[in-house]
């Protein structure tokens, strides 16, 4: 059987299983969506493509677009990025703000809303019109103009976000946020806000599994090696305090969103991005979980 008819078999088992998952209510607009939606799209490095369900309709990435702001700090600052974000699971939710105290503000790792403010304050830093050029940088790797912040969403959550406000001053108050904390919050949640269908993030991810190149022009957006690292980070960090979880059972780096998005990559082979609102008791999208293990499991393709 080929990984086209693998697909087609699982989405529709897991289509109509009992769905226990819930949509999240913490931000108010993210429930704004229907509930049953539910989209698939792989993106090979060979240019082999196929998608199925809801692949075409926008949903907020959230904390998936964690992944290329830290591509970006990488790429401006290189190594020295990790003297302000670790590159260890830290096992909590992943707003939690407990291991700040004993770890003198230096987050765990960069997919941990504490990690992901640190990552943009170096933007903040580092970019002209930061908001501006982050934008023009995810268009240009995913080879797509049609990407945009959602202003519904990010103010949505503006309105609700104190525990991010409480991270980004808790942080401030060790050193390790340089600028005006509003400046850097005000960024964070437009990053968090991206809007992406299941094909356009499979397609922007396909660097991850290309060696750090850009599908289409060859250009080098991250290093072999720092390719590498980012994949081992959303092997070991992707997926809250369910990362073990989803190595054992999926066995591929990804990284996933409240929003309901999750991103899976095959190093040299492929990537999947699959979405279903509805979130498991971690926060990670209950059918996407469901329909990766069965994928992986089925089709053989994980990197184990
Ligand atoms: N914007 C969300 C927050 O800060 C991101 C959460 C996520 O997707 O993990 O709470």
């Amino acid at each position: 059987m080929n990984f086209k008819e693998i697909i087609e078999q699982v989405y529709y088992r897991v289509k109509g299983t009992d769905d226990i998952g819930k949509l999240p209510t913490y931000i108010p607009q993210l429930a704004n969506v229907d509930p049953q939606s539910f989209g698939v799209y792989i993106s090979t490095i060979d240019q082999v493509n196929f998608g199925i369900g809801n692949c075409y309709d926008k949903f907020s990435i959230q904390s998936i677009a964690k992944v290329l702001s830290l591509t970006l700090a990488y790429q401006i600052l290189g190594e020295k990025v990790w003297e302000r974000v670790g590159v260890e699971p830290s096992g909590t939710p992943f707003n939690s703000l407990v291991q700040l105290e004993t770890d003198n503000g230096i987050p765990r790792n960069p997919f941990i809303n504490a990690g992901a403010i640190v990552i943009s304050d170096i933007l903040v830093s580092n970019l002209k019109n930061p908001k501006e050029d982050f934008l023009t940088f995810v268009r240009s790797i995913s080879n797509n103009s049609d990407l945009n912040y959602s202003p519904r969403i990010a103010a949505s959550e503006k309105e609700i976000g104190f525990r991010n406000v409480a991270l980004c001053n808790f942080i401030k108050s060790f050193g390790n946020i340089k600028n005006d904390p509003s400046e850097v919050l005000d960024f964070y949640f437009d990053l968090c806000s991206i809007e992406m269908n299941c094909k356009e993030l499979s397609e922007t991810f396909l660097f991850f599994a290309n060696n750090g190149h850009n599908i289409l022009d060859n250009t080098s957006i991250l290093s072999r090696s720092q390719t590498k690292r980012i994949n081992a980070i959303m092997l070991t960090c992707g997926f809250y305090d369910e990362s073990g979880d989803f190595a054992f059972k999926v066995g591929l780096p990804g990284k996933s969103g409240v929003g309901g998005g999750i991103i899976a990559i095959h190093p040299n082979q492929y990537t999947i991005a699959v979405w279903s609102p509805k979130l498991n008791k971690k926060g990670n999208s209950y059918k996407g979980m469901r329909f990766l293990e069965e994928f992986t499991t089925k089709s053989e393709l994980s990197i184990f």
